[in-house]
């Protein structure tokens, strides 16, 4: 079977329904691919900062959203040992100032069914499992996910696809099929063999859980900061809290070795309870809703975005989302940044329809398409990558955050402005509120 679309997208994620989402408004045919069956779960703080609201209006889930997410955040906490200092969240103009949380489960399914509902063919649960080919004529080759995770091959199992644009929006646990050495089925734990480095005693591991029955006061964001490692807490959908961090591998195994029997989830939970008081509290009467959840190693990529080669080169799929850059999570900018690049992209590959040509001059297209893109990349994310790489370094080292201390005590503001910094009210241009460009 040979299906043709104007464009392909590798990930069902934030990124990939927000291009398809786009594409679609525009008149585009496009190709989702989602390997993951939604809802599903997924390790992320679940937080979605202003900038987004307009954006989500736009993409036509705004009421959606607005009915499930948790309460208004408005206020932004340090949590370091038994130490708490607030301060206000800046508030974005417009109509919805504050950002909201909503999980995973939702949010991406929301994009998706959107997506579906305007005409997109969604391929879920189905496998990229090669993307070859060249900018005007790319292939790829899909496999259907088994029930048990497996990608099914063979004649009932496996479709190509072909299309003059394709969009790697696959997130940063997998290569692209076209750089992969070895598939992983599965989310989890990335290992020497699926392209990156080997383990390394500083790799970020990421968690997740969710609790009911929280004390955690509504609207309020904390973030954590410990010893080799930071995270935060909100409450999203339903009162639900959402835990997530990050620590480092050499830190979870002391921390393993102090809770021997445990499983490493649990480890990090006491270990988190143990080096901040206010997540103690926050837990203390709540109970878990569903099990651990657990990644890594997560590589953020400021060098490979400074030079902008995290955008792709001229003769690459362009790459949005975390598939582009990944900012450290701290500052819970990564979903801002994967509904924004793709925003960003939709609205040049709109803005030239010869790139949905074939041959010498879709390429050539496509060429220029990539240069200014990645200069618009830079210009909308570089600043908030940098901050957070800064602010995750001190936040690891509770020994310098605690000196700030006294100081943040006294300029609470100075909170206040570090999120401004992180791009909590920064959104795209050419989004207005009640926009439903070509819906
Ligand atoms: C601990 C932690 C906390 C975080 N907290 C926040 C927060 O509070 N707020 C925030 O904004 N961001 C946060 N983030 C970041 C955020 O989760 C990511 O930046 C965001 O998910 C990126 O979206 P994406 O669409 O680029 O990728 P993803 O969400 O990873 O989506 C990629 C999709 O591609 C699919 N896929 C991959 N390969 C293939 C293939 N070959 N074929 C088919 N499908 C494929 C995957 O199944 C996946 O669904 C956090 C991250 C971590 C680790």
């Amino acid at each position: 079977m040979q299906l043709h679309y104007d464009a392909i997208i590798v990930g069902g994620g934030p990124a990939g329904a927000t291009a398809a989402i786009r594409l679609a408004q525009a008149g585009w045919s496009v190709a989702l691919i989602e390997r993951e069956s939604f809802p599903r779960r997924k390790v992320c703080g679940e937080c979605i900062a202003a900038s987004n609201l307009p954006l989500l209006e736009a993409l036509g889930i705004g009421e959606a959203f607005a009915s499930l997410a948790g309460p208004e955040l408005r206020r932004v906490a340090l949590l370091s040992g038994r130490q708490m200092i607030s301060a206000a969240l800046p508030a974005a103009p417009g109509a919805q100032p504050w950002g909201r949380a909503l999980g995973r489960a939702q949010l991406d399914t929301l994009l998706v069914a959107r997506a579906r509902a305007l005409g997109v063919t969604v391929w879920q649960p189905c496998i990229a499992h090669s993307l070859g080919g060249a900018p005007g004529a790319y292939c790829c080759e899909l496999r259907s996910v088994r029930s048990d995770g497996e990608a099914r091959s063979g004649p009932d199992g496996s479709v190509a696809l072909t299309a003059p644009v394709a969009i790697a929006a696959n997130g940063s646990w997998e290569p692209l099929p076209a750089e992969r050495v070895t598939l992983h089925a599965g989310a989890g734990m990335r290992t020497g063999a699926d392209g990156h480095a080997g383990a390394r005693e500083h790799d970020l591991l990421a968690f997740k859980a969710n609790f009911i029955g929280s004390t955690l006061s509504p609207g309020l964001l904390p973030v954590l900061s410990f010893a080799g490692g930071y995270g935060g807490m909100v409450i999203a959908d339903g009162g639900m809290l959402t835990l997530a961090c990050c620590i480092q591998r050499a830190s979870l195994r002391r921390a393993r070795r102090a809770n021997p029997g445990l499983r490493a989830g649990e480890v990090v939970q006491a270990h988190l309870q143990e080096q901040c008081q206010g997540v103690a509290a926050a837990l203390s009467g709540a109970r878990r809703v569903g099990g651990w959840l657990a990644v890594g190693p997560i590589r953020p990529s400021l060098p490979l975005a400074a030079s902008g080669a995290a955008c792709g080169h001229a003769l690459a799929p362009f790459r949005i989302g975390n598939a582009a850059g990944e900012a450290h999570p701290l500052v819970g900018e990564g979903i801002s940044m994967a509904v924004q690049s793709a925003w960003l992209l939709c609205a040049l590959l709109i803005g030239h329809p010869e790139v949905r040509g074939r041959g010498r001059a879709a390429h050539e297209a496509q060429r220029a398409l990539h240069v200014q893109y990645a200069v618009q990349w830079r210009r909308q994310f570089l600043a908030r990558m940098r901050i957070a790489a800064c602010v995750a370094q001190l936040a690891m080292h509770p020994g310098v955050a605690r000196s700030l201390l006294p100081l943040l005590r006294r300029a609470p503001g100075l909170l206040t402005q570090g999120a401004r910094w992180s791009g909590k009210i920064r959104g795209v241009r050419g989004v207005s509120e009640g926009h439903q460009e070509n819906t």
